[in-house]
């Protein structure tokens, strides 16, 4: 891309501002938006790009708060380069990187490589969670200083051979739990957990394979829902109890919602992500489709489905992610092996905005709450507003450009991400909404459905 595309003009944009949409003409400049115009009251434009936007939507950039690109470690999977063309691909502008990968996101030192390593190849902008685990509390002064989103942790015990793998990512019982939120409390920093009692789980797994369960079912049987319900309990006590700022990852059960809408009203300070999956699909999927439906949690009930939007609607549950967890064809593939030994992930990245404005077009929500979900609060509960999630003079130009009324299936062999072979949860989906443009401080990295590749290394860390 040439330099010219670094001032930009969308004329006759439908744009989101404030909780309503406005129509003008949105002039800018080396990646900010200098000023927002009547339609044509600029004309003649000046050199530079104008691209005509009518019968288009403009939102704030969209960010996937929630994304495992697996590098470095496991880049045959997926890396920067790939799963941010996935993203820019799916009209997301900025995503946040989970600390899984090899070594671990666990130390100062690994969170600043992972920056210049993913600078190098990301096309959109990004920001990344650090491991905090009870086994590396050690290193908490020096990450709090690093300018990422926050932690995460999962309640659960290092796997038998993976200890080099979850340095410091778990908290395995509710003394290390304890302990941690109590220390994170201590440096401001929010901590966010991947709640599911593995006690709970363990125990499930053991009862059902002595009953010689092999269904797909095994799954969520393995994974009940007070599994989470449990978890999400003990992180509200924890944090109540010591002011911490926490936050719970990818909530799939209405009575964990419910936990969190009381924990916020007495004054918790408690942020919760879902994923589109847990409003989309239900566990009858994993029956159909086995590991190709697999996640963590698992895929719940119909009523768990529809009763989360009631805490999306009243703000509840505040961020969106897509859990965007790719693998290997052979990672997935069961033939006739029994579902436990499937990895658990979807890589969905790309269909997260279009399912989300598929619910918009149904009235599960209102685009301006798709809007509030994916763009203002990340910006504002991550400390990244103005700056980003919102379409405003001086803050920067990114964009998800979307048509609102366009219908489509994906053609999952057409997908960017590297796990498109394993999506098959998504083909034939009838979807409406999809991204046009995807705009990342005032350079187009999408249009039309095209990634520009030449975009890469464009990504910038954005510093919380
Ligand atoms: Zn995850």
């Amino acid at each position: 891309m040439n330099d010219q595309s670094m001032q930009l003009v969308l004329k006759n944009a439908r744009y989101y501002q404030n909780g309503t949409f406005l129509q003008g003409d949105i002039w800018v400049s080396e990646g900010k938006i200098r000023a927002i115009m009547a339609c044509g009251a600029g004309e003649p434009y000046p050199q530079g790009q104008v691209l005509d936007v009518e019968g288009l939507t403009v939102l704030p950039g969209l960010f996937d708060t929630h994304v495992h690109f697996r590098e470095p470690g496991y880049t045959q999977r997926e890396g920067f380069f790939s799963g941010s063309m996935a993203a820019a691909a799916g009209g997301i502008t900025a995503y946040f990187d989970m600390p899984n990968v090899m070594p671990p996101t666990n130390t100062a030192q690994t969170l600043q490589d992972r920056i210049a390593l993913a600078e190098q190849s990301s096309v959109v902008d990004f920001n990344f969670y650090a491991a905090l685990g009870y086994d590396n509390l050690d290193q908490l002064p020096e990450l709090a200083k690093g300018g990422q989103v926050g932690f995460k942790t999962f309640l659960q015990a290092p796997p038998v051979g993976k200890e080099v793998e979850f340095k410091g990512m778990t908290a395995q019982d509710d003394g290390q739990l304890y302990w941690l939120i109590k220390q994170a409390a201590k440096h401001k920093k929010r901590c966010f957990f991947h709640c599911e009692n593995h006690f709970v789980i363990a125990q499930m797994e053991e009862y059902l394979r002595k009953t010689g369960q092999t269904e797909n079912n095994f799954h969520y049987l393995s994974r009940p829902n007070v599994a989470e319900v449990q978890s999400v309990a003990t992180v509200i006590q924890f944090a109540k109890a010591q002011d911490a700022k926490v936050g719970i990852s990818h909530v799939s059960v209405t009575q964990a919602a419910q936990l969190i809408r009381e924990a916020k009203a007495q004054g918790v300070d408690i942020v919760a992500e879902t994923c589109y999956q847990y409003l989309t699909f239900d566990s009858s999927k994993i029956d159909l489709l086995g590991s190709y439906a697999k996640c963590n949690p698992p895929l719940r009930s119909k009523e768990d489905v529809e009763g989360l939007w009631e805490y999306i609607n009243d703000g509840t549950i505040s961020l969106m992610g897509s859990d965007h967890a790719p693998f290997l064809e052979e990672d997935k593939k069961m033939g006739d092996a029994p579902i436990w030994q499937a990895k658990s992930g979807l890589a969905g990245i790309e269909v997260l905005v279009p399912i989300m404005l598929t619910h918009v077009a149904e009235n599960k929500l209102s685009l301006e709450k798709l809007v509030q979900l994916m763009s203002e609060n990340p910006a504002k509960i991550f400390g990244l507003y103005p700056q980003k999630g919102t379409i405003a003079e001086g803050s920067d130009a990114d964009f998800t450009i979307v048509n609102l009324n366009e219908k489509f299936s994906p053609d999952i062999t057409k997908m960017v991400t590297k796990g498109r072979q394993n999506n098959l949860l998504f083909d034939g989906l009838k979807l409406q909404g999809r991204p046009r443009y995807t705009i990342v401080r005032g350079k187009i990295v999408m249009a039309e459905g095209l990634v520009d590749a030449t975009c890469k290394g464009y990504g910038k860390f954005v510093r919380a």
